[in-house]
């Protein structure tokens, strides 16, 4: 189904539909990844996060997190130690006036095949089945291809955030991203942009691989 958005934000086609949102990786995506780490003290936003955020909410999006977090599986932490990280997550963004809504998180390890580990579009997929979001509205950003993916297969649009985490580039169709970005703050004018002239489903051939070069 091909989605014409409404210049100024959501009205009443938009609600209808249900709502918009960016589902968001963490480690090295909305923060600067610090392996296994839940200790607040070192939550870092991205650069430009803040900022970036706050473009997409005034676009009319919301947010949640979608996270591997094999640690717990492999009993580096327990998944309640994950809950300091969020509130710290919350306390740094404050500032900028938005806000994660919910963090969904994949807590097993690669061996155990479960469907919510990205690539798999688990996470998403149940998201936006509890909060009412509409996928079709909706973008994936994270910093390497298997977040591509998940959002992807969920049938949202995807914004890879090209910093150096991605360092296999196994690339297949479902795997090109719809938008290459330096930075968060790139890839949230990039979706601002594309939501006033996308007009083509999640999947469509014609819409991956789009490149947004350095400013
Ligand atoms: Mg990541
Ligand atoms: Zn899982």
């Amino acid at each position: 189904m091909a989605v014409t958005e409404p210049i100024g934000g959501p009205g009443r086609a938009s609600r209808a539909r249900g709502d918009r949102a960016v589902f968001i990786d963490k480690d090295g995506t909305l923060i600067d990844d610090v392996p296994y780490n839940v200790d607040p003290r070192f939550v870092r936003l991205a650069l430009g996060a803040g900022t970036a955020l706050a473009l997409l909410k005034a676009a009319g999006f919301r947010f949640v997190v979608v996270s591997n977090q094999p640690g717990i599986a492999y009993g580096r932490f327990g998944a309640s130690a994950l809950g300091a990280v969020e509130d710290r997550i919350l306390e740094l963004l404050a500032p900028y006036g938005v806000a994660i809504e919910a963090f969904y998180y994949c807590p097993h390890a690669r061996v155990e095949r479960c469907g919510c580990r990205k690539p798999s579009p688990g996470l998403i997929a149940a998201a936006a089945a509890d909060r009412g979001i509409d996928v079709a509205r909706s973008w994936l950003i994270g910093d390497i291809l298997d977040d591509v993916e998940a959002g992807r297969r969920a049938g949202c649009r995807a914004a890879l955030i090209a910093n150096g985490n991605e360092t296999e580039w196994f690339l297949s169709e479902l795997r090109m991203p719809t938008i290459v970005a330096d930075s968060l703050p790139q890839a949230a004018r990039a979706i601002v942009t594309a939501r006033r002239t996308a007009a083509e489903p999640p999947g469509s051939r014609r819409h991956a691989g789009a490149l947004v070069g350095s400013r």
